[in-house]
């Protein structure tokens, strides 16, 4: 995935993983931050659901994180 950077980082436990859109000076970035205390097959996953959301445009989405969220779950 161009533009797209995984940073693993102490999160809460349950808390799987997070992205955030940046508008830099060369482009747009999107930067996963994924909980560094899950396992292999974890993280793998995290980093799929991560791409997902970048892939389907999430970030311009009109709907809520909760709706996105339920939306994915069904796909
Ligand atoms: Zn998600």
């Amino acid at each position: 995935m161009e533009n797209m950077r995984f940073v693993p980082y102490r999160l809460p436990k349950g808390f799987r993983g997070m992205t955030v859109k940046s508008c830099e000076s060369d482009g747009d970035y999107y930067t996963a931050i994924i909980n560094e205390d899950l396992s292999e097959e974890a993280t793998q996953r995290a980093v799929l659901h991560e791409i997902e959301h970048v892939s389907e445009d999430d970030f311009s989405s009109e709907y809520s994180v909760s709706d996105i969220e339920k939306k994915m779950k069904t796909r």
